[in-house]
């Protein structure tokens, strides 16, 4: 099972170099698109140029259409996930929120952009307290102010190179003529049926007909094409503070509850200056180094940073990595992600991602499985070589039962080197389950993400323009300051375990890139039972039981995608070949 530093496929990556191409002043014409091209769902793509990887065929193809028209990663890329907002409308959309890591190839330097949702300036610590969770899912009270339209506008000013109205485009004339049900559509919609049918809006959408539409009948969403339409014409001004975000707060304040519906639907607290408050927001990434390769990732208020890049530390910090080792490394990284991280000021945000730090919570990292919680680690810049443990134990709050396969990730990379790593979110799949009416999209419910409390000293308590934790872990590895990898994924707090996972099964496991996507899937978040994937039990089980552990079943974990720079301008677009129905990868031109 150890198989340490196993050189192979990486070090004929590494040997091979990535070549950076032109520097956008000196491209020539972007290559002729093929209009008639037949274009396949496909988990893996090779060439050159420029490449991409989504959960979704329609999504690839919006970000494909821009690339080669001679956009760049970020206009690409917001392109793709305002597509997602119509193909994968459950997980993804304008009234939602997520995080952008961008590697910039001309400076050389990696950024992030930080979209996340808001609580209103009327939420306090107490607000969520004695809320049962399910009710709060289905609220006005748990919708964040939504932070997409946002970060859109910002990295295209910032980074891009066309209007939000032109990054619109592809999005329109999908949600207009519409795009084909699959069977992850259907059976979202189908799992959400009993609390879509409960508000108006949402049952006109999505149950035409009082149930979820067919697979294989095309489905079209005009209102949202219509939205898109007016959001490229008046600009993020138009929900920031105008009329679009007076009828979000209308619908969060009072949602269109379905006559004789005998749910709970609480109401929201959001106004419209809390849509006039808020601000996308660049922030500097995470970074750590691993064995010499530099890996950048999402700060607070994300903790997908930070808690990747602990546990990636603490394996470095190891002799040997293999699944016992990943288990326990990730175990150790989330009892620090909860007793430390959240939007709060004063993360120990150095210290946590500090090599002393990794080698003292190392220490802990013995032959059998540790006792459960483990507590968390004191990142105080005072390490001892192995201490007894201190610190509070700090199992995970939020409830492993509670992740589910919603979210969504992309990459895109250009021409020029550019390379954007992108998680969208709503929350939950399906987002509260309300549709603005006659909007065409679902609003988020990511405030349940806030720790509901009480509980003190909690750093992800809900406060007045607080941004809920979240998982989600955009990455970027560059070697020797060039693109080497992106990669990122679904799924709640899974989401760091899949990200690391991944990286193991690269790095240390010897798996190529689209192996280490496939690869079966286990998930160590400081509970006591570690969530597994049934493939991944049968290959490891017996022997990692024997080491401790205890496991329970998850049939699915994440839905990854990534893209390798393979030396000389060579790109691996990867996407899931399976999960949630397997994922979409392009490139820009097979060949040279
Ligand atoms: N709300 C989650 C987070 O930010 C993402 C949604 C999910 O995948 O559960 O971590």
């Amino acid at each position: 099972m150890i198989t340490r530093r196993f050189a192979a496929p990486l070090a004929a990556v590494l040997t091979g170099g990535s070549v950076l191409l032109a520097p956008p002043t000196a491209v020539a014409a972007p290559p002729a698109e093929k209009p008639a091209e037949r274009v396949d769902k496909t988990p893996v793509a090779e060439g050159y140029g420029g490449a991409v990887s989504t959960v979704d065929l329609d999504a690839s193809k919006a970000a494909l259409q821009v690339l080669r028209r001679g956009g760049n990663a970020v206009d690409a890329a917001i392109a793709a996930a305002a597509t997602l907002g119509v193909t994968e409308p459950y997980s993804a959309g304008l009234a939602g929120g997520g995080f952008i890591v961008y590697y910039d190839a001309r400076r050389g330097r990696v950024h992030t952009i930080d979209g996340r949702e808001t609580a209103p300036g009327a939420m306090t610590s107490a607000s969520l307290e004695g809320i049962p969770f399910e009710e709060a899912v289905t609220s006005g009270l748990s919708a964040g102010v939504p932070g997409s339209v946002a970060q859109w506008e910002l990295a295209l000013r910032r980074f891009g190179t066309i209007s939000l109205r032109q990054a619109l485009q592809p999005a329109i004339e999908v949600a207009s003529k519409g795009f084909t049900v699959d069977q992850t559509f259907y059976d979202q919609t189908a799992a959400n049926a009993a609390r879509f049918k409960d508000f108006t809006s949402t049952a006109a959408l999505y149950l035409p007909g009082g149930a979820p539409p067919a697979v294989g009948s095309t489905f079209r969403n005009p209102e949202l094409a219509d939205t898109y339409r007016k959001l490229g014409r008046y600009g993020g001004r138009w929900l920031y503070g105008g009329g679009l975000g007076a009828e979000i707060v209308r619908t969060v304040k009072s949602p269109p509850v379905t006559p004789g519906s005998t749910r709970n639907v609480r109401p929201g607290l959001m106004e419209l200056s809390d849509l006039r408050a808020y601000r996308a927001l660049e922030r500097p990434p995470t970074r750590i180094s691993y064995e010499g390769m530099d890996v950048y990732g999402m700060a607070p208020p994300s903790s997908g940073g930070s808690t990747v890049g602990e546990a990636l530390n603490i394996l470095e910090a190891l002799p040997d990595v293999g699944v016992h080792e990943y288990l326990e490394a990730s175990r150790l990284a989330f009892a620090d992600r909860g007793k430390y991280v959240g939007d709060v000021p004063g993360v120990p945000l150095r210290e946590l991602l500090s090599d002393g730090f990794a080698k003292e919570r190392a220490c802990l990292i013995g032959e059998r499985a540790m006792a459960h919680p483990a507590p968390a680690g004191e990142p105080d810049g005072d390490y001892a070589p192995c201490p007894a443990p201190a610190g509070g134990a700090q199992p995970e709050t939020a409830g492993p039962a509670r992740e589910g396969p919603e979210t969504t990730h992309l990459v895109v990379t250009d021409r020029w080197g550019n390379v954007v790593a992108y998680n969208i979110t709503i929350e939950s799949t399906g987002g509260n389950g309300i549709v603005v009416p006659g909007r065409g999209f679902l609003l988020n419910n990511e405030l349940t993400d806030f720790t509901f409390g009480p509980a003190p000293g909690d750093p992800n308590l809900p406060g007045p323009g607080k941004r809920p934790r979240s998982s989600m872990a955009p990455t970027i590895v560059l070697d020797d300051g060039r693109p080497l990898l992106a990669l990122g994924s679904p799924g709640g707090s899974t989401i760091i375990t899949t990200v690391l996972q991944i990286l193991v099964n690269r790095w240390e496991l010897g798996m190529s890139l689209p192996e280490a996507l496939a690869a079966p899937r286990a998930t160590q978040r400081n509970t006591a039972q570690t969530q597994a994937e049934q493939a991944f039990l049968d290959r490891y089980g017996a022997e990692l039981t024997a080491r401790g552990h205890s496991f329970a079943l998850n049939p699915e974990i994440g839905a990854a995608t990534a893209v390798e720079f393979l030396g000389k301008g060579r790109l691996q677009a990867v996407a899931e070949p399976s999960r949630r129905g397997g994922g979409s990868a392009l490139v820009v031109s097979p060949a040279r």
